[in-house]
């Protein structure tokens, strides 16, 4: 349990002012609202009105359409908070989003939604409701690796549950939960699967010679290369094998894959009307991770000519294009949908990277790492303008998803999930959020916390130089007191005012983390192999 000792190592002096109340239990952390209904579930707030609210919209909206509610995810790669013009992006970094904006304008626009600071323990945490550090997949697979234990062999996917339930599910785009058999989307729950398996960057590198032209020019590397990962668009169905849709081989190739990625859901909501079935798809699009290439309509069609940009317009376009369709077939009062990115900007890759107004980037825990953009719209079930900073983390969709079907029972015991059924802050009119905190990890170690409107950190990441915070950064203890920032005061966590300003809130932090990490004893990590030498 090496994260639960560094959790008590953490800080000598927190553990002196907490260790004298004796073992801390939820209802004697100091200022917190949470209840822990059973012991494998994630403590929770609850606001009785709320809930009766969102009940009653449920039920009515059910009794309308004879049918439960579609849920549409869509999650884009690497994209950075402030990219949306609703966060401030858009025109003013030239590249305009009018869509994005609209079903934020029209829906409610979060502004504490987080992921985890990379691609596939968001993507993990976000289709099992746990922490990485639960499921195993702690970090991306890379390029040829295969993980000692199969994650998937004991998870359950929402899809999963979901399927099981009457729902016709697809996950369309990007994977990256491991390409071997036995990781397949279809494998784990989703009827149906048509995208890549990787990531963006896996083409990339064997294609682009000016950027890898010690990969690209070695055909013996090449021929491992081609070997290793599955460069092409790959399908598959529940049952069924792997089918290769279409081989990449090249750049011109490589840009129109979100097309076809935005061809196939769209084909598929076509299709679950017509089987008058509802459907769960989570559309997940390749970019605007890098190597960015956008499709031949949308190259240099931004203001900013830069390929991240006219990938961001590409991106916004088909949101349009998918929000559009639900209305042309009548569904999208019956269609709950959540518009997010999967970790935050990646620094490291600038100009082929976003923005965002905080401090650190991708592969952090700084805000610029975990905080992302996070919209729900449901036309007539989420109020149009609202807009909240209650805590939201991609986790909850798992529990939300479910909650929406009304399944959320079927969860079983024998695991601990992290995510909580959110479904009362995003439908009642002026929901509150029923989480009382997000814990951050890099990997299997603990960093920080959020709660309320404080960043918490417990161990922090210095990044030796500007904007590598990936490629040259290393994480550091802190000393007697934790980092803490004031995000209302600070959002760019730029001076700790650590115990000067947040004495009385410091035992709280540390309630909540010991908590948390009292939460592995019974539920303890799954290692799957994915340490890296030394760790
Ligand atoms: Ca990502």
């Amino acid at each position: 349990m090496k994260t639960k000792n560094n959790l008590l190592i953490m800080g000598s002096l927190l553990l002196t002012i907490s260790a004298s109340q004796g073992l801390i239990a939820q209802e004697n952390i100091p200022f917190t609202k949470a209840v822990q209904t059973q012991k494998y579930l994630e403590p929770t707030r609850v606001y009785e009105e709320q809930n009766k609210i969102s009940a009653q919209k449920l039920k009515r909206l059910e009794k309308k359409t004879g049918k439960k509610p579609n849920i549409l995810i869509m999650i884009v790669d690497d994209m950075g908070y402030g990219d949306p013009g609703v966060y401030g992006g858009g025109n003013m970094i030239g590249a305009p989003t009018p869509h994005i904006d609209s079903i934020a304008k029209n829906g409610l626009l979060l502004t504490s939604t987080y992921s985890q600071p990379t691609c596939t323990p968001t993507r993990a945490a976000m289709m099992t409701g746990r922490f990485p550090a639960r499921s195993g997949l702690t970090r991306p697979i890379l390029t040829g690796e295969s993980p000692t234990v199969n994650p998937w062999a004991d998870e359950v996917t929402a899809a999963s549950l979901l399927s099981k339930n009457g729902y016709i599910t697809a996950l369309s785009g990007k994977w990256h939960l491991g390409e071997q058999d036995g990781y397949w989307p279809h494998q784990v729950g989703y009827d149906e699967y048509f995208g890549i398996l990787s990531v963006s960057s896996e083409f990339t590198q064997g294609m682009v010679e000016r950027q890898y032209p010690d990969m690209v020019y070695n055909p013996e590397r090449m021929a491992v290369l081609n070997k290793l990962s599955h460069r092409a668009i790959t399908a598959g169905k529940k049952g069924g094998k792997l089918e290769t849709v279409q081989a990449i081989k090249t750049l011109d190739e490589l840009a129109e894959i979100d097309q076809d990625v935005a061809k196939f859901s769209e084909q598929f909501i076509r299709k679950a009307v017509k089987e008058n079935k509802p459907f769960y798809l989570v559309h997940s699009f390749i970019k605007v991770h890098n190597d960015n290439y956008p499709a031949k309509a949308f190259k240099g069609k931004s203001p900013a000519k830069f390929p991240y940009k006219d990938s961001v317009i590409e991106v916004d376009d088909i949101v349009g294009r998918l929000t559009g369709l639900l209305k042309e077939l009548k569904i999208d009062d019956n269609t709950f949908i959540f518009f997010t990115s999967d970790n935050g900007a990646n620094e490291d890759l600038w100009p082929d990277s976003g923005y965002q107004p905080f401090k650190g980037g991708k592969g952090t825990t700084w805000e610029g790492g975990v905080r992302v953009p996070g919209i729900a719209y449901w036309p007539g079930m989420i109020k149009a303008g609202k807009q909240s900073d209650g805590l939201f983390d991609l986790m909850d969709l798992f529990n939300t998803s479910l909650a929406l079907a009304g399944v959320e029972k079927q969860i079983s015991p024998d695991r601990y999930i992290d995510g909580l059924d959110q479904t009362s802050f995003l439908l009642a009119d002026d929901g509150k959020s029923n989480r009382e905190a997000v814990f951050m990890y890099s990997e299997k170690t603990f960093m920080a916390l959020r709660w309320e409107e404080y960043k918490i950190h417990m161990k922090v990441f210095d990044v030796k130089r500007p904007m590598s915070n990936l490629d040259e950064a290393t994480i550091l203890n802190v000393g007697m007191s934790p980092w803490i920032y004031n995000l209302y005061m600070d959002p760019k966590e730029q001076a700790s005012t650590g115990h000067r300003f947040f004495e009385w809130g410091i035992g709280t932090a540390v309630g909540l983390t010991r908590e948390h990490a009292d939460t592995y004893k019974d539920f303890p990590m799954k290692d799957i192999g994915l340490g890296m030498a030394g760790k």
